[in-house]
């Protein structure tokens, strides 16, 4: 078997003749899973996919996250026909920016007040600001292997050692910018207590990812988070939970209020624009009113709470407030769960999965999961292997070994039996 690609291959090599790399987002090339060209999809709708070959694929990119509720769900396309009739920008308050900050408001306990930007780099860029507007400190801490966005301060990864002054992950970065970075391995307890003994009173925040999107699904461990509270609060640095992949992924709210814990200021992002482009930021009133025009924190868009975004974000919510859409995705989630570990243990592949609610990482190693290191310690070659059997039998995953598996509200049980019938070829392929 072997799918006719030619298309795509046509397109992937005019693209990159005139868009850097073929891609406009690097995740989206096929580096890590041993290059050649990406996918180049032509329609989608529900759990699918149709390439420009004609081939259909059942989705668990979900777009990196956004689309939870499935590809083109009818709700959400009225509300943006909704907008296209009625104007996409206006650069004036509208009344469905306020509605929209309520829905958030009411779903996300840590929210006083919110403000809306176009993406989750900017959502998380502004928290940061915001922080040290508030705190007068300039220095940020911040979890190896966390992405969030590319703005300068965040592209810093760890260095060696258990708490080191960050280096910067990407060419342009200044090294003065990076110096400001603290980065320590999530989930270590121990490197946290050192960090925040040697720089906890220079600290304007901390910045986590309340459950961890970007090295996997990985959720903190008993404790952990409370402590991070536990000393931001004792030496006067704010929290910042990045819930940009979080927020609305595994039930209606925040990852914060799943936990129980009150971050100071959130970001957001994803989810919440129902596939239109979209963030959002907010936290506790009197930090809020740091942020112009109220404070002296500037933060500005042009495209910032257009109607599009807000009509699709609001659909989304809707879509979403339903009751028993997260129990479904839950319930699928499992089934998904033990049918990969199942088939992967009777081919005796090595493989542990991660999975909270209708979101997965599977990584090949029999090592638990907890921190960037081990993540980074999963054997690539073989899910980039694995990766290309189940794009080959029909079955679209993020193409790295560090991204989740998203199930949306238009996946079926039957979706996830053929996932799985595709998962058993691919891994007595992978034995043989
Ligand atoms: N924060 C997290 C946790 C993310 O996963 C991402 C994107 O993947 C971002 C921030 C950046 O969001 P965006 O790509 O919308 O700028």
């Amino acid at each position: 078997m072997k799918l006719e690609r030619t298309k795509s291959e046509e397109i992937y090599s005019e693209a990159l003749e005139h868009i850097v790399g073929g891609v406009n987002s690097p995740s989206r090339a096929y580096k890590a899973v041993g290059g050649g060209a990406p996918t180049v999809m032509e329609r989608a709708e529900g759990a699918y996919f149709w390439d420009v070959d004609g081939n259909r694929y059942i989705d668990y990119l979900a777009a990196y996250g956004p689309i939870i509720t499935g590809h083109a769900h009818p709700h959400i396309t009225e509300a943006i026909k909704h907008a296209a009739e009625t104007g996409v920008l206006y650069g004036t308050p509208t009344r469905h920016e306020v509605k929209f900050a309520k829905m958030l408001k009411d779903a996300i306990h840590s929210l006083d007040k919110v403000r809306f930007t176009n993406s989750g780099t900017e959502s998380v860029m502004s928290t940061i600001r915001v922080a040290r507007a508030y705190t007068g400190r300039t220095k940020v801490l911040k979890f190896a292997g966390c992405y969030h966005g590319h703005s300068d301060l965040v592209l810093v990864a760890a260095g060696s050692g258990p708490a080191t002054l960050g280096t910067p992950d990407s060419a342009g970065v200044p090294k003065s910018i990076a110096e400001e970075v603290i980065t320590i391995p999530f989930n270590d307890s121990d490197a946290y207590r050192e960090a925040m003994d040697r720089w906890g009173d220079e600290l304007a925040c901390i910045l986590v990812e309340p459950i961890v999107g970007n090295f996997g699904i990985v959720e903190p461990n008993e404790g952990f988070l409370p402590l991070v509270h536990e000393l931001a609060k004792k030496h006067g640095a704010l929290t910042i939970y990045d819930e940009v992949i979080t927020a609305f992924r595994f039930h209606y709210g925040g990852a914060q209020d799943l936990l129980g814990l009150t971050p100071d200021l959130t970001a957001l992002g994803k989810i919440i624009g129902g596939g239109l482009p979209i963030g959002a930021y907010g936290g506790r009133k009197e930090i809020m009113d740091e942020v112009a025009p109220l404070g002296p924190a500037y933060q500005a868009g042009t495209m910032a709470g257009n109607p599009a975004s807000m009509l699709s974000g609001i659909a989304c919510l809707e879509v979403l407030r339903e009751p028993g859409v997260y129990e479904e995705l839950d319930r699928l989630g499992e089934i998904l769960e033990k049918g990969l570990l199942s088939s992967a243990e009777k081919h005796g592949m090595d493989i542990t999965i991660n999975r909270l609610k209708g979101a997965l990482t599977v990584f090949f190693t029999k090592e638990k999961i907890e921190n960037y290191k081990q993540a980074e310690n999963s054997d690539g070659e073989q899910f980039a292997r694995f990766f290309r059997l189940m794009l080959e039998r029909g079955v679209n995953l993020a193409p790295s070994k560090y991204e989740a598996w998203f199930l949306t509200t238009a996946h079926t049980e039957e979706d996830i039996r053929k996932t799985i019938e595709a998962a058993d070829a691919s891994f007595a392929e992978m034995a043989r």
